[in-house]
Order: C-alpha cells, then structure tokens, then sequence
C-alpha cells in the first residue's frame, strides 16, 4: 500500500536529522521518493526556530499502526522530547495517508487531520505527485 510521510525538524543540525530520518525508513518501507527539503515558520504552539520539512513517499505492508509505532521509534532515537504540545523537536514524523484508509482513533487517524490545510505538506507532496489525492478530501490542490 502506498504511504505518505511528512518529515520536520526544528531543533538542532535539522538537514542531518532529515537525512537520517529518511535513512532510518528505508530500513522499515520501500522509499520511493523525497522531496526537496523547505523551510517553513512554524504554524500554531510556542514561538520556536523555523523548520525544515520535506514528504516522503513509499510503499510498504505494514499495519498502519505498526508503522507509525516504527516511526515514532526513530523519532525517539532522534532524541526527541515530548515536552509540550507543537513546541519544538529535532524530529516530527507524520503519517499522512496509507492507502485509501480512512479512520479516526486517538493513536492514528488517517488521513493525518491537519494535512489538507498545511502548505508544508502539500507543496512538497505535489512536487512529488501532481496527481496527489487525500482519502476523504479528494484531489491536493495548492493553497493560496
Ligand atoms: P500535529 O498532529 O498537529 O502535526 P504533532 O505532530 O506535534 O502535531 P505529536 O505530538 O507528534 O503531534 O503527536 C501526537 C499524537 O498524534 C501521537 O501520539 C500520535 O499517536 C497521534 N497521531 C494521530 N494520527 C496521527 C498521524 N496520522 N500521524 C502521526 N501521529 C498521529
Ligand atoms: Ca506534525
Ligand atoms: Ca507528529
């Protein structure tokens, strides 16, 4: 099943983080492609540095949840620290979409609830998949 990934860092040598963050999923999904990195000023939480965020796309057969549990497994390693809610981190991994599904649990709602409104995500998702569609939203279209 295809997935999509979205990569930020905000803390520390953010390009490194992202290269090993893309390094440390091939071990767990096949990687089809990456986007280019961007800059973006953080949307919402505390007043923190900018980030540097890209998508990721691949396929892979894990349960959704299993993968995300994988994900959050290299965001510890990254030496991420769950102090407050959208503050700062060395690494944010989240699951955009897997496959057409559609769910909403405290753990994993897909697709991700905020993707469709933030630029972050679908400018660099574009670049990689003009045809990009979101489960339950339909076609990515550009925000203005
Ligand atoms: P946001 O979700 O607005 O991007 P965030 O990435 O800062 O904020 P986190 O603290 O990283 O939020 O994650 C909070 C919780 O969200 C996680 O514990 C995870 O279980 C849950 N979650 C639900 N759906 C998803 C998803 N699609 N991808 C990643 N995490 C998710
Ligand atoms: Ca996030
Ligand atoms: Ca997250």
């Amino acid at each position: 099943m295809k997935v999509v990934i979205a990569l930020g860092s905000n803390l520390g040598d953010r390009h490194v983080t992202l290269n090993a963050a893309v390094e440390a999923l091939r071990a767990i999904i096949t990687v089809k492609a990456v986007s280019t990195y961007i800059e973006s000023a953080p949307v919402g939480g505390p007043e923190q540095p900018d980030y540097l965020n890209a998508v990721l796309l691949g396929e892979s057969d894990l349960a959704p949840e299993v993968l995300l549990e994988q994900m959050q497994l290299i965001e510890s390693k990254a030496g991420r620290e769950r102090i407050e809610r959208w503050g700062a981190r060395t690494l944010d991994l989240d699951l955009i979409i897997a496959g057409e599904i559609i769910q909403e649990s405290e753990f994993l709602t897909l697709p991700h609830p905020r993707a469709h409104e933030r630029r972050f995500v679908l400018d660099p998702w574009l670049e990689l998949d003009p045809a990009a569609t979101l489960p339950g939203f339909g076609e990515v279209r550009l925000l203005p």
